[in-house]
Order: structure tokens, then sequence, then C-alpha cells
């Protein structure tokens, strides 16, 4: 190193730390944050990438915007509960009761006496209204925690009846029968993959049966030489019948007349209807577990309970979630079909793109098979990449080597920083 190499003019890390616009950023993002970013820009100017003066410059330009490394995303798929973009968009009701619930809350605690409250029973009252023909209801942490929980209680030790045509497997390769037999029950298959008849179920049933299981294979569709038992007839055979529904469907819905819903299964004489929260409930991740006021008493005394309780964030969203107004989940499975032409329209003159059909789905292993049919603007496939990795983060679809920006899952007021979006995409030369 030589008197004037540059090297020797990189300022200290105290220095730069003193400038203003830094000190109030690590208001919100705490020191280390901060830190990190002045300590790689001062390895950039030692290394000769930038000058030495412009350190504090690049440590600001760097700052992360948050302090999680999650990135907001815009839903340009089609697909309305996406998996991998974490399944539903909550309500603006439900996003201000996280907010709440962030602080401290009365979440089991009585504000009139000071006393102990029950734990969550404003979201569990809201649940109950939902869904009047359960006689008590539980959550909590997902739907596979609601059915581990399930067959635990009701047949640890025992065994749980179940048909071929629905040992399913719900995504990520995590199975259903591993998780139940993880549990300590021993799953009996009944019946054949593509059919299974009442006395399949009767003759299986007996001392050792702890109950039931009718799982909805919600992520695939059969065709053909195919028959299932229904919650009903199963209901006569004189062991709980636990009806895992997935979907979180609490009425039915004619948009989706072949999906599964808690208010049939329970009319049907279903002991206990699983399912879960961030699906067509368009709520926080949650497990849902409705029926008899015996059996969820038995399964809210379990032990395991108290391992798969929700926190107050949950209990915040999902109440504001029941209560509050249509779910961005129903918002875009309703989106009239003339509306979302305007919108592609104006974002394709925008864009300069091209408005053409396009098939949504509901994703996150719901109504396996039906489309969605609406409308997406059309760009060339080098976008795609482009505008992931752009700001905001949009995700679209490849069809037929083009890139498709399906508007059905963005809400209307983001159209524009959608446009914006493609706009610098465009200007960066693609
Ligand atoms: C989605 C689903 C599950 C799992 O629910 P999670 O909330 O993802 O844990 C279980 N069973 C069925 C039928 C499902 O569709």
């Amino acid at each position: 190193m030589t008197a004037d190499d540059p090297r020797r003019r990189v300022p200290r890390t105290d220095v730069v730390l003193a400038d203003p616009r830094l000190a109030s950023a690590g208001e919100h993002l705490g020191p280390e944050l901060v830190k990190g970013a002045v300590l790689a820009a001062q390895a950039r100017a030692r290394a000769g990438e930038i000058p030495p003066e412009a350190v504090a410059d690049e440590a600001v330009a760097a700052l992360p915007r948050a302090a999680t490394t999650l990135r907001s995303v815009l839903n340009a798929t089609g697909v309305v509960l996406h998996t991998n973009l974490g399944r539903a968009a909550l309500s603006a009701a439900a996003v201000d009761a996280l907010a709440t619930a962030a602080s401290y809350v009365d979440v089991e605690f009585d504000v009139r006496d000071g006393s102990r409250a029950r734990r969550g029973r404003g979201a569990l009252t809201a649940l109950r209204e939902a869904t009047p023909d359960a006689e008590d209801v539980l959550v909590v942490n997902n739907g596979a925690a609601a059915l581990v929980l399930a067959t635990t209680a009701l047949a640890a030790d025992r065994e749980v009846v179940v048909s071929r045509g629905e040992m399913v497997e719900i995504g990520d390769g995590f199975r259903l029968p591993d998780l139940i037999e993880s549990t300590g029950a021993r799953l009996r298959e009944v019946g054949t993959t593509n059919r299974t008849h009442l006395r399949d179920y009767a003759g299986a049933i007996g001392e050792q049966t702890g109950c039931v299981l009718k799982v909805h294979p919600s992520n695939f569709r059969v065709e053909g030489f195919h028959s299932e038992v229904g919650v009903r007839e199963l209901a006569g055979l004189g062991v709980p019948v636990v009806a895992d529904v997935g979907s979180g469907l609490l009425a039915p819905h004619p948009l989706l007349p072949d999906e599964p819903d808690a208010r049939t299964a329970l009319r049907a004489g279903a002991a206990l209807v699983t399912a879960s929260g961030d699906k067509l409930l368009g709520g926080p991740q949650a497990g849902l577990l409705l029926g008899r006021h015996d059996v969820v008493e038995r399964l809210r005394r379990h032990p395991l309970a108290r391992a798969l309780r929700v926190d107050k964030l949950t209990l915040a969203a999902l109440e504001a979630t029941l209560r509050g107004p249509r779910t961005p989940t129903w918002q875009a499975l309703l989106a009239e079909d003339d509306r979302m032409r305007a919108r592609c329209e104006r974002l394709a003159a925008e864009v300069r793109g091209e408005v053409v059909p396009s098939n949504g789905a509901v994703g996150g292993g719901g109504a396996p098979g039906m489309l969605l049919p609406g409308w997406a603007v059309a760009l060339p496939a080098a976008y795609l990449p482009a505008l992931r990795l752009g700001d905001p983060c949009v995700v679209g679809r490849i069809e037929k080597d083009r890139c498709l920006l399906d508007l059905r899952c963005i809400p209307e007021q983001d159209d524009q920083r959608l446009a914006q979006a493609v706009l610098a995409v465009g200007r960066a030369g693609h």
C-alpha cells in the first residue's frame, strides 16, 4: 500500500455510521443491518470497485428496505391460492387486525375484571357463528396439524379406517398416510384405488377402530370407473367420521360445485371436519376443527393441542377474515370478466402488450382441473425473469413462449404499479 493508495482513504466504520441517513435508517432497520451495508461498501472501496468518498452513498443505496428478506409480490400468475406465494392474501381488515395483535392484546385476558379469559374467544365465536352446524370449534396451526390432533386424540394405538383412493400426498412430498401413522394410529386401508364400497368400511370396523377418515383428494381428479362412499353412509356405521375437506369452504358455493364444504359434511353426520384457514376461507394459515362438542372437547383436552396452538396474530387475522369484507381470495375468484378485460386493455395500451384470453386456477390443491377463464396481457418471454427481479417483484407465467400477466389476482389499486414495473423492464431493453 502506497501513501496515496485510495484504500488508505476508506472512511472508518464509525465515521460512515454517523451519516444522518444511515443513523436514521438504524432506527427502523436496527444497527446490524445498517452496519452490514457499511462493511460491504467499505469492502468494495478497498477492492477499488468504488471511490472511498462514495462509501456512505453506496451503503445508503444498499440498505435493505425492511428488516425481513420477504419480498412483496404482485401475483400475475392467475393462480389464486399459489402455495409458493403464501396461499391466501389477507383482507385489509385482517391486516389491520394483525397490526393490533402485534402489540400487547387481551387475547387471554378479560379487561372487565382483570382475570384470565378463554384464549382467542373472539375468533372462536366468529368461527362458531360462521358454521352454525358445528356444536364446537377449535383452531390449530394448519390443516395437517388439525388432522394429526384429530387422529391422535381419537385413534392413537388404534385404527383409522381410510379408503385406498384417499391416501393422498398433499404436496412437497408430504403424505397423509405417513402423517397419520406418525401419531401412533394404525391405518386400516379399505377398498381399491378407484372403487371403495360401504361394505369395505363395514368389514374393517371393529373393536380397534378409532375413527373413519374421509379425505377429500383435493389436488387431483378421478374420472371413469370410480366410486366412493359419502359421509352420510359412513356416519351410519356407528364410529366417529372425520371429514378432511381441506379447502376451508364453509358452505357450498355455486362457483365450485365439486368442492366439499364443512356445512354439508356436518349435516351428513361427520363428527369432525378439518380444513385449512389459508385456502378458500381466504385467511391466515390455520387448521380448523369443527364438529360435535364431545369430540372437539376431547381434542382440546389432549396434551398435543397445546403444541399446535395458534398465536395471537393468527387468531386476530382469522376473526377479521370471518367477520370482515370479501377477501382478496374471493375477489379474485369472482372477478368480473368485463372488468378484468378492461383493465388488461388499459395495461396493454400502456405497455404495448396484447390482450389474450387466460385461464386462471384456484390453486392450493383446490378444484383441480377447474379453469377460471379470464384475461391477460401478453409480452415477450424475456419479460418473465426481468419482472420477477424488478421492483415491485411481478410473477407471471409462460404460455406459448410468451410472458402472460393475468390480472385476476392483482388488486385493481395495484394496476399502476404493475404498469410501471413493466415499463421499467421495457426501458431496460427487453
Ligand atoms: C391442503 C390440505 C391439507 C393440508 O392442509 P395445510 O393447511 O396445508 O396443512 C390436508 N388435507 C387436504 C384434503 C388438503 O386439501
